[in-house]
């Protein structure tokens, strides 16, 4: 029985065992374990890298209502029904929003503090935030990799919004784990504590006092040179 895949095979003997490199040499040892496992980091986007994408529309719109963030409401779901409410109810439009977006820029240091990382390491981008808000962004950053959710629009509004799934941070920390990475995180509120947590290592950036004071396990940084010096030591500390 060939399996190519490199599972368990039987031999021509009859036993069983792991099939080997190639050609089945016995010299060659694949090696999976904990110690030495490669690397990737995930990091928050708004917050960390861009400002906040919903305290800009507010500002330019002058809607104070949509100043809500995770910072204030934990409950996601419930933040984003009442900014659809608030969109709807001031007939603020998709293509008003992608206005106000695309005068956005990431913060002061974001780009050079991303290249440095990614020449050190793997990462990808953890946000709550929405493929047709992130683009714009993710062009200035140098097109670095995003999981994140999408708005349904519909004649120019925004009609409502589909999760990629619950617990998305979360459950990608898990599946990073899963393919024997070791993951180093980085993030800045309530909704990144479960992907900090799950992370080999996880530092709050750019956090407000509460979240510091509810999870004073996280190391809390503030500037991109402390965050650079304490992921690099956290992806070699193995
Ligand atoms: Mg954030």
């Amino acid at each position: 029985m060939v399996n190519v895949l490199g599972g368990t095979s039987v031999r021509p003997d009859g036993s069983r065992g792991r099939t080997g490199g190639v050609g089945g040499s016995p010299s060659i040892a694949a090696m999976s374990s904990d110690a030495g496992r490669q690397t990737i980091v995930t990091l928050d986007l708004e917050g960390v890298l861009v400002p906040e994408i919903w305290i800009a529309v507010a500002e330019t719109t002058g809607i104070e209502a949509l100043r809500r963030t995770t910072r204030e409401e934990p409950d996601y779901d419930k933040l984003m029904a009442y900014r659809l409410d608030i969109l709807a109810e001031h007939g603020l439009t998709m293509s008003a929003i992608e206005q106000v977006i695309a005068g956005l820029e990431p913060l002061p240091g974001a780009k050079a503090f991303l290249d440095e990382l990614r020449a050190r390491t793997q990462l990808v981008i953890l946000s709550d935030t929405f493929e047709q808000f992130a683009r714009p962004l993710m062009a200035q950053l140098g097109w670095p990799a995003i999981w994140c959710h999408s708005l349904d629009v519909v004649d120019d509004r925004i009609v409502g919004f589909r999760r990629r799934m619950d617990e998305a941070k979360q459950a990608a920390v898990a599946a990073l784990h899963g393919l024997n990475f070791r993951v180093v995180a980085a993030g800045d509120s309530y909704n990144d504590t479960t992907m900090l947590l799950a992370a080999d290592a996880g530092f709050l950036f750019h956090s407000p006092d509460n979240v510091r004071a509810e999870f004073p396990m996280l190391p809390a940084l503030d500037t991109y040179d402390e965050l650079l010096e304490a992921i690099t030591a956290a992806l070699t500390d193995d």
